[in-house]
């Protein structure tokens, strides 16, 4: 056996969604997150438990402002591309050799990262979940039963380099 393990990678749940929330006259006004004022506008926006004038929650990096998804991490609130120029890192699909963007769910294979839909035995196409052996050979991945049934038929043995 040569490996089996699957890992994920999923930046993605590193996306909160900002909602828009109207403010009702006889609630108590709400403190700005980020101006610590108070909000008296009949809208509000509202995420990670805080609450922010429309105007007020802004990327930390460009101060664009964030109407709809926010990304956070270190403490820090950020636009999408901000957050993918400072902690995003996008790779190559190591099956079908097309760029993965770095905010989409991978999986991974000792330093080969793969789309989740290529991420299937490339002899007979079946699908490999979490937890499934799979095994690497010659960069292919296999599944157990095409893994070793290649000893036999000799269609995958043989290193050539
Ligand atoms: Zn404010
Ligand atoms: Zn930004
Ligand atoms: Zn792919
Ligand atoms: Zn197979």
């Amino acid at each position: 056996m040569l490996y089996m393990e699957i890992l994920i990678r999923m930046l993605a749940k590193s996306s909160i969604c900002v909602s828009l929330v109207s403010v009702r006259s006889r609630e108590k006004p709400r403190g700005c997150a980020g101006c610590n004022g108070k909000i008296l506008d009949r809208f509000l926006l509202q995420a990670l438990d805080l609450y922010w004038h429309e105007d007020c929650l802004k990327c930390a990096c460009c101060g664009c402002r964030l109407g709809s998804t926010l990304y956070t991490r270190a403490n820090l609130i950020l636009c999408r591309r901000d957050y993918l120029s400072l902690f995003g890192v996008p790779g190559n699909c190591a099956a079908c050799s097309k760029l993965i963007p770095a905010f989409e769910m991978v999986m991974r294979a000792r330093d080969n990262v793969y789309h989740l839909d290529c991420f299937a035995c490339q002899l007979c196409r079946q699908r490999l979940c979490v937890g499934d052996t799979f095994f690497l050979k010659n960069n292919m991945i296999l599944c157990q039963v095409d893994y070793d049934g290649g000893h036999l038929n000799g269609s995958t043995d043989r290193q050539s380099q």
